[in-house]
């Protein structure tokens, strides 16, 4: 019996340990925290979006970072097997819009719950309060991994799931990523992911609060989009937020480092140019002798009323009947194109999911073992990973993890 020792207690820690001990493993887990799973506890609101129930073709679109390196993982371990592992182990789900897989109780702590009794039951050793600070290799083979209190730890393999770089509160402070270039790979740049944005623009501040539904946004650099979508947003003291402009997050963030780039916010987009010109008329039409300021009820939130009366260069106590074809078209213009420069992410703590990571260049994606060290995994959100939001952040955490617990117990027994 080989003896395998686990860095991190979140989800892929978890399902690694689970996956090694099923296989007959020695397994021991540390954690630094005082229990497992802080960070799963406050995923999905406290709800715990623990996967998706797409087919594989979507999960596979849903990763935005190093979505190749995953195939063998993800069909190792799939969505669907994901379910039916939670649902063995006694945890009833139910599937919300879009897929989104949670727990019955809506209490992720059911989640954490399964899984530690899992663990127990399994006789894994379960090291709490046991930060490891260094992970040591002989000859290129792992060697040991080295406590915090000095004490060495040997064991015949090494799996590193020491989660990202944001919500440090949680425990996830990057360690990882110096183990990993300690062992002589390479750490991509990483960055805030699922995050929201700052804007340069003042009415930001005047829109807080301010939430859009069903509006198309589109992130621009120059002439090149970067990313278009539909959703929801939300303005806030500092720029703007909600599942849309997250998402928008993880596909420009490298751009955004370089320079400020243009967010472009349909606020009709269900309506042409012209549809919304013509709809512009009609409300004008019944609103003739009123003030510009006071015709536009009907078109938008209160809120945004202010905003978009100053962006549109008319001036507010105008008569409506007195708005020329021009002002007015170049209204409508402004509604299908309401436009912010975005100057940076917001930081780390603010970001679900960190983006960059050990580089999957140096993992062999069917074991998820490091190219450079026998013996030593990866899984989780240490390695260059990332997907939208939906629960497939998870879900990768689960499949490597499980990829990585099976593998390093099939190369010890
Ligand atoms: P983590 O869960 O971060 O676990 C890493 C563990 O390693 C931590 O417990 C940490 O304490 C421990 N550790 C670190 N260094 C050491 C060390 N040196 N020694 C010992 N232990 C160490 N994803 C979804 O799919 N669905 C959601 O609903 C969702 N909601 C989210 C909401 C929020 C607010 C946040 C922040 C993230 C959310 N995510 C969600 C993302 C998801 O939580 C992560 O992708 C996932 O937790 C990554 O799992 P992991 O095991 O790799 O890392």
């Amino acid at each position: 019996m080989g003896k395998i020792l686990v860095i991190g207690g979140g989800a892929a820690g978890m399902m690694a340990a689970v996956f090694a001990a099923r296989n007959g493993q020695k397994v021991c887990l540390f954690e630094k925290n005082e229990k497992l799973g802080k960070k799963l506890f406050i995923t999905g609101k406290g709800r715990c979006n623990l996967t998706n129930a797409c087919d594989m073709e979507e999960l596979l679109d849903a990763v935005v970072t190093n979505r190749k390196f995953l195939y063998s993982s993800f069909y190792g371990f799939t969505n669907e097997e994901t379910m039916e592992f939670f649902e063995e182990l006694g945890l009833k789900m139910k599937t919300e819009r879009g897929n989104r897989v949670f727990p019955v109780s809506d209490h992720s702590s059911d989640v954490i719950k399964v899984l530690q009794d899992e663990l127990r039951k399994l006789n894994v050793k379960l090291c709490l309060k046991t930060e490891v600070a260094r992970v040591e290799e002989k000859d290129g083979h792992f060697f040991g991994v080295q406590l915090k209190d000095g004490t060495t730890v040997q064991g015949d393999a090494c799996i590193i799931a020491t989660g990202g770089n944001s919500y440090q509160t949680t425990g996830s402070t990057g360690d990882g990523y110096r183990f990993a270039r300690e062992l002589g790979h390479t750490v991509t740049e990483i960055a805030p992911a699922l995050v929201p944005l700052e804007i340069r623009e003042r009415y930001g501040k005047d829109l807080q609060g301010l939430s859009l539904r069903n509006v198309e946004a589109a992130v621009l650099d120059g002439e090149k989009e970067l990313y278009r979508d539909f959703g929801e947003m939300l303005f806030t003291h500092y720029g703007v937020s909600g599942p849309l402009i997250l998402s928008a997050s993880s596909y420009i963030g490298k751009r955004l480092r370089e320079r400020p780039l243009k967010l472009v916010i349909d606020l009709k987009p269900a309506l042409s140019f012209e549809q919304m010109d013509a709809r512009i008329l009609r409300d004008f039409e019944e609103n003739k002798n009123r003030q510009f300021k006071n015709s536009l009820g009907k078109l938008f939130p209160s809120k945004l009323i202010l905003v978009m009366i100053s962006l549109s260069g008319i001036c507010p106590d105008k008569k409506v009947n007195e708005i020329s074809k021009e002002e007015r078209q170049r209204f409508a213009a402004l509604i299908k194109g309401f436009t912010m420069t975005i100057t940076k992410t917001r930081d780390f703590n603010e970001a679900i999911i960190t983006q960059g990571g050990v580089s999957v260049k140096e993992i062999n994606p069917a074991t998820m073992e490091s190219k450079k060290v026998k013996g030593v995994y990866f899984a989780g959100e240490v390695l260059d990973l990332d997907a939208v939001t939906g629960g497939f952040n998870l879900q990768i955490a689960w499949s490597t993890g499980n990829a990585a617990g099976s593998c390093a117990a099939d190369d010890e027994i």
